[in-house]
């Protein structure tokens, strides 16, 4: 039995077993004796042989999707799991220095990496990016042997303590929290955010453990006790009946993952949440998740890699109509391409290119009118057959609104369809750059909505680039500024009378919805994978509450200030209820 102490910061006692979640890029060096060598190298091929299994699947059901020439990258990636510089180096390095796999795994990306960095031709160079997902999908295969957290999860029967170098949002967004009874982290940084995540969805959590995910072996008995801060691993039989006792409390939250339909906060205001997508296949996630209809599919990831001009008005109408004819009756809402103008040859999907201000997204369709004038033609004729919304991304100025309206009326006109557009289309801009937040008031007399993109407002807002790991501790979605532009855009979109929905990683982060709900915002739009558990949260806010909430929040100076009157609040009313119940 073992005791370690870190910092509660969620009370109440759970007991089960360790899932153990890393997810951190350092990479542990540590040595291996001679006779556990053999069983290293074996661990290695392991994980190459499950890595491959996972990309064949991955590519054949990208191949057989609208996608399928991004299929290819796959194939990349595959060729590269036999490359004799990755796998069998790194099966070197654990033979002569005697280290452990992962750590070998990281020494052979490392000099790959450097030689196609280094490399004159920017399509080598690009390769750079297909080592590291190959060299991070091995680490994380050669530590949980399985795919995600997810599937980490189902390994394990009963009831289970998540024990994480940290905890993000997206990854306790895709966690099944009716298994999971509490959660202990290594890091003590960001704490604050951590414990509103715990306080929200109302689990026993402590942080600050150090080196917990490395000491702990996966399956360990724990007990996680978040009022004193102390996990105790391996424990007698009689802690365990103890500490059952102890942890013989109501759990609020049972069974609501399976839910769907319309939701509600406590006090009765309805909240609208859709998904986000990429590829069709990802529909078959839509039911499962509850969503009303789809916020946000980034039409972008369809052209995958081709040139613009392969992408006909027919292949683009038959995606469209799919789509549509699947969610409805729920609506669609389809963003046209935002792409920049280095993805027009190829690597459309790639999310790192997006993050450039340049000729991008709405901007780049109306520099490029007939690749515009060919995408609004396919919508006009998909949405015939449900409900369907279309919006522009990268909006800046109410002239580029303008613009594309006009086009999108013209061929409504010339297909027959008439030009009053918004009978048939809703037309919305998204707001995620600051120009277009600021004069969100001038713009919504020519949009049918709003759809607040934070992932971009972010970045812009702060100029911090959303994929340089450089700068990633800037990049804060609870800055003030941040938090008065969405409540900038929300007025606007009130004394208009248009809807406005959220489409960022912010609607995803359990800990958030409080007080985007505060801020005003009904709608959000979010990976179909973390509906359920925001559902749950929403079904527990007071509205009443999160509006004071917010109206304070918003009064402070600094987002550490924000994070932590959240945790406070959080705080304050756990105790509340309790005392109440
Ligand atoms: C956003 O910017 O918030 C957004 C949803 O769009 P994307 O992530 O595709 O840029
Ligand atoms: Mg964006």
């Amino acid at each position: 039995m073992d005791r370690l102490t870190g910092i509660g910061v969620s009370a109440g006692v759970a007991v089960g077993r360790a899932v153990i979640l890393t997810q951190r890029t350092e990479v542990m060096r540590f040595p291996i004796p001679p006779d556990r060598v053999e069983r290293e190298v074996q661990a290695l091929q392991a994980a190459r042989d499950q890595s491959r299994r996972q990309l064949q699947d991955i590519r054949g059901r990208v191949a057989h999707g609208p996608g399928g020439e991004l299929a290819a990258l796959f194939d990349a990636q595959i060729l590269m799991l036999d490359d004799p510089m990755l796998v069998g180096n790194a099966e070197e390095i654990i033979r002569n220095e005697r280290v452990n796999a992962a750590w070998a795994v990281h020494r052979a990306y490392e000099g790959l990496y450097q030689l196609f960095s280094a490399m004159e031709d920017p399509y080598l160079r690009e390769r750079e990016n297909d080592v590291a997902d190959v060299a991070g999908r091995l680490r994380m295969n050669l530590r949980h042997g399985a795919r995600g957290p997810r599937e980490l999860l189902s390994q394990i029967d009963g009831p289970s303590i998540l024990i994480a170098d940290e905890l993000t949002a997206s990854v306790a967004a895709q966690l099944d929290w009716s298994r999971v009874q509490g959660f202990a982290t290594d890091a003590g940084s960001r704490t604050y955010h951590t414990a509103i995540l715990a306080r929200s969805l109302n689990v026993p959590a402590i942080v600050g453990l150090h080196d917990a995910s490395l000491r702990i072996a996966a399956g360990t008995p724990v007990i996680l006790d978040g009022t004193t801060g102390e996990l105790t691993v391996a424990p007698a039989p009689d802690e365990i009946d103890d500490a059952h006792r102890r942890a013989a409390r109501p759990r609020r939250r049972s069974g609501a993952a399976t839910e769907s339909g319309p939701v509600s906060t406590r006090d009765g205001v309805r909240v609208r949440l859709e998904a986000n997508i990429e590829l069709l296949e990802d529909i078959e996630y839509l039911g499962e998740s509850g969503a009303e209809g789809v916020g946000l599919y980034r039409s972008e990831f369809m052209v995958s890699g081709r040139a613009l001009d392969l992408v006909t008005e027919d292949e683009q109408y038959a995606l469209y109509r799919n789509l549509i004819e699947q969610v409805a009756p729920r609506p669609v809402t389809i963003r046209t391409f935002d792409l920049d103008e280095r993805q027009i040859g190829r690597e459309a999907g790639s999310e790192r290119r997006r993050t450039r201000p340049g000729l991008r997204g709405l901007r780049l369709g109306l520099a490029n009118p007939e690749v515009l004038r060919r995408q609004l033609r396919a919508l006009v004729r998909a949405s015939a057959h449900g409900p369907l919304r279309v919006m522009f991304p990268f909006v800046t100025a109410v002239e580029e609104i303008r613009q594309a309206r006009a086009m999108l009326t013209d061929i409504c006109a010339a297909s027959g369809f008439g030009r009053a557009v918004s009978e048939r289309i809703q037309v919305g801009a998204m707001i995620e750059i600051p120009s277009a937040a600021v004069a969100a008031d001038l713009l919504a007399p020519d949009v049918d909505f709003f759809t607040i993109g934070t992932n971009d407002l972010i970045q812009y807002t702060l100029a911090v680039d959303r994929n340089d790991d450089r700068v990633s501790d800037l990049y804060e979605p609870l800055h003030p500024a941040v938090l008065r532009l969405i409540r900038m855009v929300r007025r606007a979109a009130a004394r208009h009378r248009i809807p406005v929905s959220l489409c960022g990683e912010m609607a995803s982060d359990p800990a958030l919805v409080g007080l985007l709900v505060g801020l005003g915002l009904t709608d959000f739009s979010m990976t179909p994978g973390a509906i359920p558990i925001v559902r749950q949260v929403v079904q527990e806010l007071s509205a009443h509450d999160a509006r004071r909430l917010a109206g304070h929040a918003l009064r402070l100076a600094t987002a550490t200030e924000i994070e932590q009157y959240l945790f406070d609040a959080l705080a304050a009313s756990a105790i509340q209820r309790s005392s109440s119940s």
